[in-house]
């Protein structure tokens, strides 16, 4: 079954960037792509988003996938 997309995503900055940058190859910058988020008007939610869901790749709500695990590890301690 395929979910809808949250109505917020159309409202991500990141949709009128480079989508590249958000998903850096292995050991890339997300410097750039961090940049965008910090700006982004839907961050907060963004964020709940990939981590609700498990979102493994790419930068979401202006975190890593590596940050992204260890904010979930904290929620867990
Ligand atoms: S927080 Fe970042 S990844 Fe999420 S919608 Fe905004 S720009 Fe895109």
């Amino acid at each position: 079954m395929i979910r809808p997309l949250p109505a917020w995503m159309a409202e991500g900055l990141c949709a009128q960037t480079d989508p590249e940058s958000f998903f850096p190859e292995k050991g890339g910058s997300t410097a750039t792509a961090k940049r965008v988020c910090a700006a982004c008007g839907v961050r907060a939610d963004c964020l709940d988003y990939a981590l609700t869901t498990g979102e493994r790749d790419g930068v979401w709500g202006g975190t890593s996938e590596r940050e992204r695990r260890q904010l979930l590890a904290q929620e867990v301690a």
